[in-house]
């Protein structure tokens, strides 16, 4: 608690502050608007849910559950290997998660997350010696792709070709343009392996594919699905919010045993998909019935009413405030990492409602 009365003790200090706002600062009285000076925090909202908003420090965030714990990582290494099957592994800091599959005569590595690439060739040489002779690109990003350079030689690159689009757009050294691209669908057959690639249209990014083994009954499908976990901010930055609800049922009706989401601390099944399924309904549901209920204007000053960015802020953080009440009770406790992310993804669905 050190830093919270170091920051009141330095506010009490400068004794800039009427006293009003002060209380309001110390969680006490609220402060009426007349005494907030303009674009300094006023009266709270209404029922505001317990959760720090977004741009509040959070002392301590809610536990992780003891299932999405993961096993540590030596930080001597930097990186974990699990075999997901027969010649397929996947490695992970507990973060970020790829995979490599091992063949008669080489080696595929499917991503290069720049965060542990470093090592991506030590943890492969642990399990085989044999080369690294192609790569695929699960989509453009560079936090999943950075690191390819890393990998050294010139293996033969594969992605989808709106993948190589972006990449050609994006001219960056650290993320060649693959040397193979396909449309919708490419089998790579390497000694006895297999990996099939399918594209499914926009939803996290265009270009991201399905990547499918389908011997170890293993799919990978990177920033759409999050096994036990809150997605990333925004439904993963989506490039498309209704393409991701879309693509989360795809991946539920597809037969395979393993789940690689390319994030967080473990692989997924599919109760993980139609768990991150129903709560992604769950806020579209809370988000589309607060917009309907909310009234535009409410509580706004007479002199912010001609200020159409004023109007919608007010009506926005009212709808998000009224969707957070509606699924908090329900999933904080369902989903690692809910108090995190919540607040984004009530904005998010509000902003895909209003406007997709
Ligand atoms: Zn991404």
């Amino acid at each position: 608690m050190a830093p919270r009365s170091a920051r009141h003790s330095n506010v009490l200090g400068h004794a800039v502050i009427g006293a009003l706002a002060l209380t309001a600062s110390l969680g006490q009285a609220p402060v009426v608007r007349a005494e907030a000076a303009p674009g300094q925090p006023g009266t709270p909202y209404a029922n505001m849910p317990a959760l720090a908003p977004i741009g509040v420090r959070t002392d301590r965030y809610l536990p992780v559950s003891a299932e999405n714990t993961p096993p540590p990582i030596d930080p001597a290494k930097g990186y974990r290997t699990q075999k997901l099957g027969d010649g397929l592994y996947m490695v992970t800091e507990n973060a970020y998660q790829s995979m490599f599959l091992v063949y008669e005569t080489g080696v595929v590595v499917v991503d290069a997350p720049p965060t542990y690439s470093a090592h991506l060739k030590q943890a492969i040489a642990e399990v085989t010696d044999k080369p690294i002779t192609h790569v695929i690109y699960s989509h453009s990003h560079t936090d999943h792709i950075g690191g390819v350079t890393d990998l050294g030689g010139r293996p033969i690159t594969i992605a989808q070709e709106e993948t190589k689009r972006l990449l050609l757009r994006d001219r960056d050294p650290k993320r060649p343009p693959p040397t193979v691209t396909f449309k919708d669908r490419y089998t790579l057959k390497v000694g006895s392996q297999v990996l099939e690639l399918s594209y499914h249209g926009e939803a996290h990014e265009p270009g991201n594919i399905f990547i499918y083994a389908p011997r170890q009954k293993t799919l990978m499908v990177v920033d759409v699905i999050f096994p036990g976990w809150m997605p990333w901010r925004r439904f993963a930055v989506a490039h498309e919010v209704q393409g991701v609800f879309d693509q989360v049922a795809l991946i539920d009706k597809h037969p395979f045993e393993i789940l690689v989401g390319g994030h967080v601390t473990r692989t997924g099944t599919h109760a993980d998909v139609r768990t991150q399924l129903e709560f992604m309904n769950d806020v579209k549901a809370a988000a589309s019935q607060a917009l309907k209920t909310t009234a535009i204007g409410e509580e706004l000053a007479d002199e912010d009413k001609t200020n159409p960015w004023a109007v919608f802020d007010n009506y926005i953080d009212r709808v998000v405030v009224k969707c957070m009440n509606t699924v908090t009770p329900k999933w904080q406790d369902r989903l690692s990492g809910f108090d995190v992310y919540i607040w984004d993804q009530c904005f998010a669905m509000e902003q895909s409602l209003r406007i997709d």
